[in-house]
């Protein structure tokens, strides 16, 4: 049978097989990647559309802009805080824990938190135990884990190539 054409895709007879061929196999490269290229408009069109009228976060938008201001926060904690500011923190991320709206992301870290205290007695030691709470998770998730030395680069000062400006 013949490659179907791209204007022909919806209405070709595909035969017996059950659904329509899409794939890269089924049609000659040109075809193939106007195609893609169609796919590709649609798929920045929605963004472009979600741009402009932002829906509601899901799991892993809630998890990166979450780290990202809790690496953030801990980036920018005193290097010496008073007893008060260390207490502070430590029921901030108490309190966070109860209120973090993914149930069972939170349900695991309140667990966490009774044998893990957070170490709040400097911003070196609140970075670091931050960065392998992190890791506890990236490996719950199957992620990879991040290289803790590389905390500050990434969340405070940018990287050493300059990249970040
Ligand atoms: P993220 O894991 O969100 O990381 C964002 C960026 O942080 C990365 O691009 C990297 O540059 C940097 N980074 C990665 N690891 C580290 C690190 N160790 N230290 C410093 N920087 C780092 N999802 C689940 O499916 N199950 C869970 O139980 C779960 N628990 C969560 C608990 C908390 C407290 C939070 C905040 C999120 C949790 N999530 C959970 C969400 C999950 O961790 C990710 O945020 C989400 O899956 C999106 O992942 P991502 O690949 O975009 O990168």
């Amino acid at each position: 049978m013949a490659a179907p054409r791209e204007d022909d895709s919806d209405q070709t007879d595909y035969g017996s097989a059950s659904k329509p061929c899409t794939s890269r196999t089924c049609f000659d490269f040109s075809t193939f990647m106007k195609m893609q290229g169609k796919k590709i408009e649609k798929k920045m069109e929605n963004k472009k559309k979600e741009e402009e009228k932002p829906c509601p976060l899901d799991k892993d938008s809630l998890g990166r802009s979450t780290w990202a201001f809790l690496h953030t926060m801990a980036a920018y904690y005193p290097d010496k805080p008073t007893p008060n500011q260390q207490n502070d923190m430590s029921q901030f991320i108490h309190l966070f824990s109860k209120f973090f709206p993914c149930d069972y992301c939170a349900e695991d870290l309140r667990k966490e938190l009774k044998t893990n205290k957070p170490q709040t007695s400097s911003r070196e030691e609140l970075s670091q135990w931050m960065c392998r709470l992190h890791n506890q998770v990236n490996r719950k998730t199957g992620k990879p884990e991040f290289d803790c030395s590389l905390v500050d680069e990434r969340w405070r000062d940018g990287w050493k190539d300059g990249s970040c400006g």
